[in-house]
């Protein structure tokens, strides 16, 4: 248990005094009764979609909540996990004043919110291994530090950091630890969910992007403390999941096994590719993955990039990020999908 954690602290003073806003589907609970809604302004002719969406997603989060062993009160939902970090950033740091620590090479999103929000992002460049680089993290730390982010399974690198080092982290670290886990899904590694209440400063995010196939309709989840989640309350835009989104969300998560058996189909394919990219001479390494992409050291990795583009297969060059030199990173596809880039490959 961190004892020297102080939430109250942590947020930005502006928002520790600011009172959420009150939309009109806030104002009144609905206590079973039929009413008439004669209160938000609405168009009043029926078509699905006249009412505002249920500002808080009950629905969404009853179901995330029983499946994920939580309180609905520990999740937050976003307009994808874009929205989730904008307000992680914006309800705890200050801008110009405070800053955070990422772990080059990650996900692109830290620095840009980072960036946006005038926040210094202070980079600890992961070990050669992948590996967070513990000790120089926490050296990094001062006083104004508010976020560290973690991101497992990494993105692109694809590993997930060892519990160990995540853990010394979360321990020894004040301030908020925010760990994505928008790859979990394919990971054999166990979310860290299941430690949630050990840590009143960890913060985990997650997305119906990547393994549940629902990248269009951007649903982004954000796990914590009540006490941080009641935080983040009070500064998201009232209605930002839309009502589509929330249909859609729920009627995805009351089908798991759909979800579960493309998930295996996934990491079958994932096995293969990796093993047939393997075999071939222009690949120098094939970085182990617990998501559903491949990082994959390459010879001239900006050629083959452009070589493929040439033929009609789109992957990611990930060169000029810090450890990933001729590096590319390879979507795990459709069976179709894999072998049309293995035949491509092969014939540029
Ligand atoms: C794809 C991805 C996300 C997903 O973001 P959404 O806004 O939810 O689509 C989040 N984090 C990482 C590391 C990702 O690669």
């Amino acid at each position: 248990m961190n004892k020297n954690f102080d939430l109250n602290r942590l947020v930005r003073p502006n928002v520790l005094q600011m009172k959420p806003y009150s939309s009109a589907r806030d104002e009144y609970k609905t206590d079973g009764r039929k009413m008439t809604f004669l209160d938000a302004n609405e168009n009043p002719f029926e078509n699905g979609v006249n009412r505002y969406p249920d500002p808080q997603q009950g629905k969404v989060k009853q179901v995330l909540a029983s499946q994920k062993g939580v309180l609905e009160a520990q999740i937050l939902l976003g307009n994808g996990s874009d929205e989730v970090l904008d307000l992680i950033f914006r309800a705890f740091c200050r801008p110009q004043v405070d800053n955070v620590i990422t772990l080059p090479p990650t996900y692109g999103m830290y620095k840009v919110l980072a960036g946006l929000n005038e926040i210094e992002d202070r980079e600890v460049v992961l070990k050669q291994n992948f590996q967070p680089d513990v000790d120089s993290i926490l050296e990094k730390v001062d006083e104004r530090t508010k976020i560290i982010f973690l991101c497992s399974p990494n993105n692109p690198t694809g590993n997930s950091f060892l519990e160990a080092s995540v853990e010394k982290i979360l321990k020894n670290f004040n301030g908020l630890v925010v760990i994505d886990e928008a790859y979990i899904d394919f990971s054999a590694e166990r979310s860290w969910l299941e430690r949630l209440e050990e840590f009143p400063n960890l913060v985990i995010t997650q997305t119906l992007s990547k393994a549940y196939g629902m990248a269009g309709i951007r649903l982004g989840i954000c796990y914590a403390s009540e006490e941080i989640i009641a935080v983040l309350n009070k500064i998201k835009p009232p209605y930002n999941v839309n009502e589509l989104t929330q249909q859609r969300a729920l009627e995805r998560l009351s089908k798991p096994e759909e979800v579960n058996m493309e998930v295996q189909l996934i990491l079958t394919e994932r096995e293969q590719l990796a093993a047939n990219l393997s075999k071939m001479a222009f690949v120098k390494k094939i970085f182990p993955s617990d998501a559903n992409f491949i990082l994959a050291r390459v010879e001239n990795a900006g050629k083959k990039y452009e070589q493929l583009i040439e033929a009609g297969v789109v992957v990611r060059n990930r060169s000029n990020q810090q450890l990933c030199e001729n590096t590319l990173r390879f979507t795990v596809g459709t069976p179709a999908e894999n072998q049309e880039l293995l035949k491509k490959i092969k014939g540029t």
